[in-house]
């Protein structure tokens, strides 16, 4: 499978008046077509940052990318020129947000915001650009399509107004596509359908996926594998299946432990204990060693580097092959 996207020990600051966060410390991951990588963690993770500094959106300032690359198709982006970037935004690499009502205008219809880009972009004539975006509305499953493109966003349920999103994404018909916790403000049903509709049409498609999420439930279904953010780092990389089966990490395991479960059933769920650090003050060692039920005197001094736990795994705990050999 081809290789999409390569992002290379990664470094994003920000520069605030309390001080420097260190957003990203040393992020590597790739994305190759027909794949989709679940990017998982807490908010202020550094989750939602990596992606978009791969969109080039990311504030600057206060954001400064200190270090790494993104590389697409082999091409350096953050040596692009802003122009290149612009042109790869929506043609090569889309992205759908949280948030429909805010990405969508709302003094438009969606048939229109649709059209605009096809006919802009595409060059595509009044006639055929109304004709894809039914289309597209078709593809993403909303009913009467033909009818409700002359809708404007607000009269959409949320649900709906996502399907927008991701037709509205896939209109110029990107190679890769970056969702950033597309189904978070959706009940439980619609999210499981929207994540369905995501997974079918990437695999159509042979699009890649990054799916960025704080939900380690919603991943399981769609993800081929998974990168687990703690602290601006990637603690543990991995296929689904693996991580799954016997996390590599402690902090993944953690995670697992809270994830509710039916054989569980009225059981108290074990939740983390503390909360996850502030970037203006990683703790030194390993950044999870407060909250770790692991944690030997070496976890607060020295940092874990990066274990390989096999084929494409990785964890960056200093006890990684006696974690992932706990479980089975
Ligand atoms: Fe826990 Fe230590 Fe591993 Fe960090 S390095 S995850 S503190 S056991
Ligand atoms: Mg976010």
């Amino acid at each position: 499978n081809e290789l999409l996207l390569e992002v290379d020990d990664l470094h994003v600051e920000f520069r605030t008046s309390d001080g420097v966060a260190s957003v990203l410390n040393g992020v590597s991951y790739s994305v190759h077509a027909g794949e989709t990588l679940a990017v998982l963690g807490e908010s202020g993770s550094g989750k939602s940052v990596t992606a978009q500094t791969v969109m080039g959106i990311l504030d600057t300032p206060p954001g400064v990318i200190t270090g790494g690359s993104i590389r697409y198709r082999g091409e350096d982006l953050l040596t692009a020129t802003s122009e290149r970037r612009r042109e790869l935004r929506g043609t090569e690499i889309a992205m759908i947000f949280q948030d429909a009502l805010s990405a969508l205008n709302p003094v438009f219809t969606v048939g229109f915001q649709i059209e605009e880009q096809l006919r802009v972009r595409q060059g595509l004539s009044r006639n055929d650009a109304r004709k894809r975006a039914v289309e597209l509305l078709d593809l993403v499953r909303i009913p009467a399509a033909g009818r409700r493109i002359k809708d404007y966003p607000h009269q959409f349920s949320g649900g709906m107004r996502q399907r927008v999103m991701i037709a509205m994404s896939l209109a110029l018909d990107p190679d890769l596509l970056i969702a950033d916790e597309p189904t978070t403000a959706l009940d439980v049903t619609v999210q499981a359908q929207i994540l369905d509709l995501l997974g079918e049409i990437q695999r159509e498609r042979r699009m890649g996926l990054i799916l960025i999420t704080h939900d380690l439930g919603v991943v399981a279904e769609v993800a081929d594998r998974i990168a687990v953010m703690y602290a601006g780092r990637i603690v543990e990389q991995a296929d689904v299946h693996e991580l799954f089966s016997s996390p590599g990490h402690p902090y993944t395991a953690a995670l697992m432990d809270a994830l509710p479960r039916l054989d569980l059933r009225g059981k108290t769920l074990e939740t983390i204990k503390g909360l996850p650090p502030s970037l203006l003050d990683i703790p030194p060692g390993c950044p999870f060693h407060p909250r770790c039920k692991r944690a030997e005197q070496r976890c607060s001094e020295e940092r874990p580097s990066l274990h390989r736990l096999g084929f494409g795994r990785v964890s960056a705990c200093h006890f990684a092959e006696e974690v992932v050999g706990n479980r089975g």
